[in-house]
């Protein structure tokens, strides 16, 4: 049994949007040939949860962040964030989400803000768009923003001056600062030293608790996983299977399918007969080993 825990909002503090996606498929159209990134994927954040998607390179993540923004329309599948069908929305709807509710962070720091630029006037330049769309008084102030990520003496430094670790904060700050409900993040700590990381991590679990700001972190490296309390994996455009405070599961797919985990297919091959019988209870797996 779980049970909710119902914070009542601060007046500036975001409510976190939930994410669900239904048979979302992606085939990007090439000369001659179709790679299908996306092959199904069933994926529900709870409003304020934190996540990581984690699998390995050409596995799907990005795609998915992607599609999770609102960057592109899949080929197929639906993805709902907060009330909003991304599938079905209009241009201007669109617009507004960007402004004010989806934030997303590019892998690449450099990508996400104007470099030549303070990590202040990079906020008051975020906020315009925000601002436009009936937004204004609720936005959180740049020293408020910068004390969220650990900054605050560094508002006034040209972004190219800082370290990679800096640079990754201060683009955080950045993308908090229209107030998002869901944030995405693409590889924030690839190419950082593990200190630099545990910091990006952090902030971003910090900004998770005490925002309520729904988080979505794309990595493909496990040990970010240890700062997620759940984990999704992908593999091959699919959900490969789900962690829960280190503990690996398998996922059942809406179709009825079970991808077993890399581990687990060392044992079970494919072609493996096994078959499910419910014993005192509970399920147990029988594997047919005099398969002739
Ligand atoms: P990940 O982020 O897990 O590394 P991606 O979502 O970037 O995976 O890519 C998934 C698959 O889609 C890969 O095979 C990749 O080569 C392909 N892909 C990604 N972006 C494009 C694109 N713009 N055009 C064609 N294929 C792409
Ligand atoms: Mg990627």
């Amino acid at each position: 049994m779980t049970t909710e825990l119902i914070l009542a909002p601060s007046a500036t503090a975001p409510r976190g949007l939930a994410v669900h996606t239904r048979g979302l498929v992606h085939v990007y159209r090439g000369e001659g040939r179709d790679v299908a990134a996306l092959a199904g994927v069933d994926l529900s954040v709870r409003a304020g949860e934190m996540i990581g998607l984690l699998g390995p390179s050409g596995a799907g993540k990005s795609t998915l962040l992607s599609l999770l923004a609102g960057l592109f329309r899949p080929t197929a599948g639906t993805v709902v964030v907060g009330d909003l069908d991304l599938t079905k929305a209009t241009a201007s709807e669109l617009d507004t989400l960007h402004a004010t509710d989806v934030s997303l962070m590019l892998q690449g720091a450099a990508r996400n803000v104007l470099p030549f630029l303070t990590a202040a006037q990079n906020i008051e330049f975020a906020q315009v768009a925000a601002q436009r769309a009936e937004r204004a008084g609720d936005l959180p102030g740049t020293p408020t923003l910068l004390g969220m990520v650990g900054l605050s003496d560094l508002g006034d430094e040209p972004l190219d001056r800082l370290t990679p670790g800096q640079l990754q904060l201060a683009t955080l700050a950045v993308v908090l600062s229209t107030r998002p409900g869901l944030l995405l993040a693409d590889e924030p700590t690839s190419r950082l030293d593990h200190e630099a990381r545990d910091r990006v991590l952090a902030a971003l679990a910090r900004v998770n608790r005490e925002l309520g700001t729904t988080v979505v972190v794309v990595t493909h490296d496990r040990d970010v996983a240890r700062w997620m309390p759940r984990t999704v994996t992908i593999r091959d455009g699919r959900i490969g299977g789900e962690g829960r405070s280190g503990e690996e599961y398998a996922v059942v797919t809406a179709d009825g399918f079970l991808p077993l985990p890399a581990h687990a297919l060392e044992v079970l091959p494919p072609g493996t007969l096994v078959r499910l019988e419910l014993e005192d209870g509970e399920y147990r797996l029988r594997v047919e080993r005099d398969q002739s």
